[in-house]
């Protein structure tokens, strides 16, 4: 059973991947939190774009407290190696979010490769949580886009 908090948080990073797709971008958005606070809020890039909604709030909230120790990063769609790497090296050792990378291409993630595989030989594990009860919510964001954008 997810925290209550936990399912606060990942609501929002869900608004934030509606609000990139309604921008007309992936639907990606991510919020980095530490002790209550909302460090960062993002939604995607335009593609093609280095630094994805994840990257995009870890670097914001980072800019902010320096390192993000403690810290969660919120996204609804589980996050890239780029961005996971990323969070690493801010600090951040936990994930949470909605939908696992398995249930969309991956295209998306320019390796098909499950995320815990690529990145489980880091020095330190990084936490990762994934909250079922919004994962229908989050990922009929994605169907959206992938209908409006790749089943022309
Ligand atoms: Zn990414």
């Amino acid at each position: 059973m997810a925290e209550i908090e936990d399912i606060r948080y990942l609501k929002k990073a869900i608004a934030n991947s509606r609000k990139s797709f309604e921008e007309g971008r992936f639907p990606a958005g991510g919020i980095v939190v530490k002790g209550g606070e909302i460090l960062a809020s993002e939604v995607n890039v335009p593609y093609p774009g280095l630094f994805h909604a994840d990257s995009k709030a870890v670097t914001t909230a980072f800019n902010k407290v320096g390192s993000l120790k403690g810290a969660t990063l919120y996204v609804g769609l589980e996050s890239c190696l780029m961005c996971i790497s990323v969070a690493y090296w801010s600090g951040l050792r936990r994930v949470v979010y909605a939908v696992p990378k398995s249930k969309v291409s991956g295209d998306y993630y320019e390796t098909h490769k499950e995320t815990g595989e690529l990145i489980d030989n880091f020095n330190e594990p990084i936490e990762r949580i994934h909250i079922s009860e919004l994962e229908d919510e989050a990922i009929a964001i994605v169907r959206e886009w992938e209908k409006k954008y790749l089943l022309k």
